[in-house]
């Protein structure tokens, strides 16, 4: 590491809270740290000059790659028209409109309005307040309660934090809150063992039961509303087993449960639909997105509200007056600018469709190279999102020591082959999530480098 890099490294020890860091080690120099100053296509360079693949897109983000000058254009260009004013009471600007507009169209049917935050947390704390609302107006103030799931990640506020089904973000926080509630992970590799020889579909009744079990015992008439992602993202990336979300719809649906399907990863093309929901058959009342909306040029996230929803929420309003509910940066014009044009480049050069026939080629290249390596328990996927899963012995599925740290290793391995692959918070798990522009031959060096990590690690 060079001089220049180094000193960087160390004024930022001294000033930084960063984000899921060891804060002693880091502020002590025990952890290293890293500046990032450049990025092209599916590439960043940092202060050494030393350049990396992003595997993981950021956080599964950078969509459209780095360093596209057409959406910095449109920021500009934007800034210099009007940065700024704020959209509340009927205020408006045009890119937002824009933006909404082409959100809904994408969307498709039953989707009415387009609310704007400026990340996955907050735009998950809207809906909590939406689905809050929606029942007082109904009249079933007593309605409030809302089912998560084990191991799903909504955001890391309180209330967001709470309905993410993680240890590490529930200890020392006091957290869940009360009235989130979480039911089983759609995890058919981890559960296999104990399951005698369920069949996929057979798990999915299974946790449509146990989700039923919870609703039963709650009270129908106490729970609001079921959260989930399509794909469980940061809790291992975990397509769901077959049949999963049509067995889940229709126990919300006995029970008058609203569906929120968080499509802070899967919207905008991650796994070659634009919605996930689109892809699972799924039809939720109401949508979460953020990350691919803008390819994280700004920060900027939306809540989706369905027809159903909606009317209750303008019905609210004639009774009550307008909502309670509003952000400064609400509807930002610089983010509702990147975001057009970031969902302009994703159609004109068929990101979607990249991330579906690219993505088919980074599963197969997955399988091809990790099958039947001997500390690869389960390779799994869909669309440009990939994970792999480290057993100490793959045919018992048995997972490492904890202690051991194998995922986090591996990612260091990785780290050293220039190549960025995520090691999950939980579990041996080594994640992938590249820009949806990468080409096949980067999706080659990307399987190469992994094996050569893993291999290492072995
Ligand atoms: N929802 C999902 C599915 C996410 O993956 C994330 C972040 O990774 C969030 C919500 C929270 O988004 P943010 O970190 O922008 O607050």
């Amino acid at each position: 590491m060079n001089q220049q890099h180094r000193e960087l490294i160390d004024r930022d020890r001294k000033v930084t809270f960063h984000a899921s860091t060891h804060l002693r080690d880091f502020a002590h120099g025990d952890a290293p740290g890293r500046v990032i100053t450049g990025g092209k296509g599916i590439h960043i360079r940092d202060k050494d000059g030393r350049e990396f693949i992003d595997g993981f897109a950021g956080l599964y983000c950078v969509n459209i790659g780095y360093g596209r000058t057409e959406v910095a254009e449109a920021i500009y260009q934007q800034a210099l028209e009007l940065s700024y004013y704020h959209t509340y009471v009927g205020h408006s600007n045009e890119p937002q409109i824009a933006l909404s507009e082409k959100i809904l169209a994408l969307a498709g049917p039953g989707m009415s309005k387009v609310y704007y935050g400026l990340g996955g947390s907050d735009a998950n704390e809207t809906q909590l307040k939406i689905v809050r609302y929606y029942n007082n107006v109904r009249g079933l103030p007593q309605k409030k309660k809302v089912i998560s799931r084990s191991r799903g990640y909504h955001g890391s506020g309180l209330a967001t934090g709470s309905l993410t089904g993680l240890k590490a973000f529930h200890d020392q926080f006091d957290l869940p809150m009360a009235g989130i509630l979480h039911t089983e992970a759609p995890f058919y590799y981890q559960r296999a063992a104990e399951l005698e020889g369920m069949s996929e579909r057979e798990f999915s009744q299974h946790c449509a039961e146990r989700l039923e079990a919870m609703i039963l015992a709650e009270g129908p008439d106490t729970v609001a509303a079921f959260i989930g992602e399509p794909v469980l993202g940061t809790g291992g990336i975990v397509p769901p087993p077959e049949g999963y979300w049509a067995a889940i719809q229709a126990v919300l649906a006995k029970y008058d449960v609203l569906l929120i399907a968080d499509e802070v990863v899967c919207g905008f093309g991650r796994i070659g639909a634009d919605f996930g929901s689109h892809f699972y058959g799924i039809e939720p009342d109401l949508i979460t997105v953020a990350k691919g909306l803008t390819s994280a040029y700004q920060p900027l996230s939306g809540v989706i509200v369905g027809d159903r929803v909606w009317s209750v929420l303008e019905q609210g309003t004639a009774e009550y007056g307008p909502i309670g509910h509003g952000w400064t940066y609400s509807g930002h014009a610089l983010g509702c600018a990147a975001a057009l044009a970031n969902l302009a480049i994703i159609e004109r050069e068929g990101l979607t469709a990249n991330a579906a026939e690219t993505g088919a080629y980074l599963q197969r290249q997955m399988r091809s190279a990790f099958g039947d390596h001997p500390i690869v328990g389960n390779v799994r996927g869909v669309g440009m999102l990939a994970a792999l899963e480290f057993s100490v012995n793959p045919e018992q599925r048995e997972d490492f020591d904890p202690a051991l740290k194998v995922g986090a290793r591996i990612a260091a391995a990785a780290l050293d082959e220039n190549l960025i692959a995520r090691a999950m918070p939980q579990g041996d798990i080594l994640g992938f999530a590249p820009p949806l522009v990468a080409t096949r031959e980067e999706v080659d060096e990307i399987v190469a480098r992994a094996r050569r990590a893993v291999d290492r690690v072995t």
